[in-house]
């Protein structure tokens, strides 16, 4: 290992009930663990929605900041990116928070708790989700399956015959735990264009961002600038349209990290002070979308490193040739 430092990434609604204090809990001053967060929910009864897994309810993320606060050093990402570029240690038992995606339960929910207890988080947006033009292609899968008035469906995808059955919501959430994973492995020219197959079939139409169920709403800009401009949550880049980013040629890769990059910057740079600096943090940061193209692509647009990289509204910015801060998960 290159650098003494190392961190390890965790998705913190699978933490709930497994004991994040011991595994948080670092032992060596020089790490930190990284808690990835989506959206945060009031309650999961709302049977609008199939998958519940990337909303983890507000109470347990009240428990979860209480505990950090008391026990844990909770430092911003740019701490984390420094200490590693300068080979410097970390307070002992230091965790990040983060978010991805850009939910509005992000500042309706999360950021009055990040408040509360002086917490920093960072998030990271998928752009065209805050834009308001491209809702995720999971959210659609999930809508589809859960709207339909369909009770069953056949389903041929990645030369597997499937069959959805949909009598009842726990059918369908099953039927929905089958279906992402195939749409997973689809070339990324071809997942949007099977997904509207699949609205087709099932007889329902592409929601709308009015139609999405609250949980799934995207915050907006006003309410990314008012979370960066409090000193508490730092924006950062996930995308454009969050496309599953080893499934993409390195075109489309570099268009995705590049106008995320533009759209975060167009829109928060005036707000901030000229020395201001986002995290960009490519999908390719995901294990399992993580290849070497797409970590090329993100370290040669972005200008990211291979997952994480200062970007900093310097003329004179250039490149680096190796990622000094890959965060290992
Ligand atoms: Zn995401």
């Amino acid at each position: 290992m290159p650098l003494a430092l190392y961190s390890r990434s965790i998705k913190a609604a699978a933490l709930v009930g497994s004991g994040l204090a011991s595994f948080a809990r670092t032992r060596r001053s020089a790490e930190a663990t990284i808690l990835t967060f989506h959206g945060l929910c009031e309650d999961t009864s709302d049977r609008d929605i199939l998958d519940w897994s990337l909303h983890l309810p507000v109470d347990v993320f009240r428990n979860i900041c209480s505990m950090l606060a008391k026990e844990y050093h909770v430092i911003p990402l740019t701490e984390l990116v420094e200490a590693r570029s300068r080979g410097t240690s970390l307070p002992d038992n230091s965790v990040v928070i983060t978010f991805d995606d850009g939910y509005a339960s992000n500042y309706e929910l999360a950021y009055p708790i990040l408040q509360e207890f002086g917490l920093h988080a960072t998030i990271f947006v998928a752009t065209g989700f805050l834009d308001g033009v491209e809702m995720f292609w999971f959210q659609r899968a999930d809508l589809a399956l859960g709207r339909s008035q369909k009770e069953l469906l056949d389903w041929k995808i990645n030369g597997k015959k499937l069959r959805f059955y949909l009598g009842t919501y726990e059918l369908r959430q099953q039927s929905l735990r089958q279906l992402l994973p195939e749409l997973k492995e689809l070339p990324d020219a071809d997942l949007l264009s099977e997904v509207d197959r699949l609205e087709a079939a099932l007889d329902v139409s592409t929601p709308t961002f009015e139609d999405l169920p609250k949980a799934m709403r995207p915050m907006t800009w006003e309410m990314a600038c008012e979370m960066s401009l409090s000193g508490h949550v730092d924006i950062g880049g996930h995308t454009h349209t969050h496309p599953i980013l080893s499934r993409c040629d390195v075109l489309s890769m570099r268009a995705e990290i590049a106008t995320c990059r533009d759209r975060i910057h167009a829109t928060l740079a005036s707000l901030r002070s000229p020395q201001w600096g986002v995290h960009c943090k490519a999908k390719a940061f995901y294990r399992t979308d993580f290849t070497p193209p797409s970590a090329a692509a993100s370290t040669t647009t972005s200008p990211c490193t291979n997952c994480l990289a200062t970007v900093l509204p310097n003329p004179s910015w250039r490149p680096r040739p190796r990622c000094p801060v890959r965060l290992k998960r």
